[in-house]
């Protein structure tokens, strides 16, 4: 979009139209821009109060000012409510922040899946969802935060959703060129017109369950952009018997294989 066509000295029909098409394309290329500051502005405002009601909050705990279970509990529901706002937030800037991120380090994904598995832990055990890690050593170049959000939220999600007692099998490996990485769950999977719609922004499939389980519909959505933004891809597939899959692709250039 930010590179204008070289318009022909023809002076012709096709001349013409090549002057109109770079034009919108460099109007639509400042609406989404403007639309990213937006986003981004908006965010960043909304961090401010959000990070004085938790300190008042915290502060109200501290004090001891719940005198009764009925403060308590209205206490903890404030507190929920507001870290949901906050994760939010910290998703929306992070979706309009992409671009300026740097994302030429040699990750190790075998290692940031044992690191997210370990994050997990708690979540998973409390449904009786055991994670199961099938890794050979893959890394690719780009950045070590982001990926790590990505799997983070693709296993997350495949905890969240999974039947109680399920397995989630997670898997590495190098095919070629690629680096692949394959999260399994063994839940109610994902009805096949909506394979696509669950990566973008504010999209559920069932808005009462998800709402519920503390989603906000941003997390598919992250995944994608920080997939594309390494030149890779992320897709969702049936799993036979139950569950999703969800193909995480990244490209494994040889140079990402030396030694570190
Ligand atoms: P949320 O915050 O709602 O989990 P996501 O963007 O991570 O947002 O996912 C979008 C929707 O896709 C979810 O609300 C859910 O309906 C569906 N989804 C995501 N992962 C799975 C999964 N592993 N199994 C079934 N449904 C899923």
């Amino acid at each position: 979009l930010d590179t204008p066509l070289p318009v022909p000295a023809s002076g012709d029909e096709v001349a013409g139209l090549t002057v109109s098409f770079n034009q919108m394309s460099q109007n639509l290329s400042r609406a989404f821009q403007q639309q990213k500051q937006f986003a981004q502005c908006a965010a960043h405002e909304l961090r401010t109060p959000l990070a004085v009601l938790k300190t008042r909050m915290a502060l109200f705990r501290k004090k001891g000012l719940c005198t009764t279970p009925e403060t308590a509990a209205l206490l903890d529901v404030l507190e929920e409510q507001t870290e949901r706002l906050s994760a939010l937030v910290n998703d929306l800037l992070s979706l309009t922040n992409l671009d300026d991120l740097e994302r030429s380090a040699r990750v190790d994904l075998s290692q940031l899946l044992t690191q997210v598995a370990g994050t997990l832990e708690e979540a998973a055990r409390a449904q009786n969802i055991a994670i199961q890690l099938e890794r050979e050593p893959v890394t690719v170049l780009g950045n070590a935060i982001l990926l790590e959000r990505a799997l983070f939220n693709l296993m997350e999600n495949a905890v969240k959703y999974n039947r109680p007692g399920g397995t989630v099998t997670v898997r590495a490996t190098r095919a070629g060129a690629y680096a692949q990485v394959e999260v399994c769950d063994e839940g109610l999977g994902i009805p096949p017109e909506f394979r696509e719609q669950i990566f973008e922004p504010f999209f559920r499939v069932d808005k009462s369950r998800s709402r519920q389980l503390g989603g906000a519909g941003l997390g598919l959505s992250l995944v994608r952009a920080i997939a594309e933004l390494h030149g890779g891809s992320v897709r969702a597939e049936a799993v036979q018997g139950g569950g999703s899959r969800f193909l995480l692709v990244l490209p494994c250039p040889e140079e990402a294989q030396c030694k570190i």
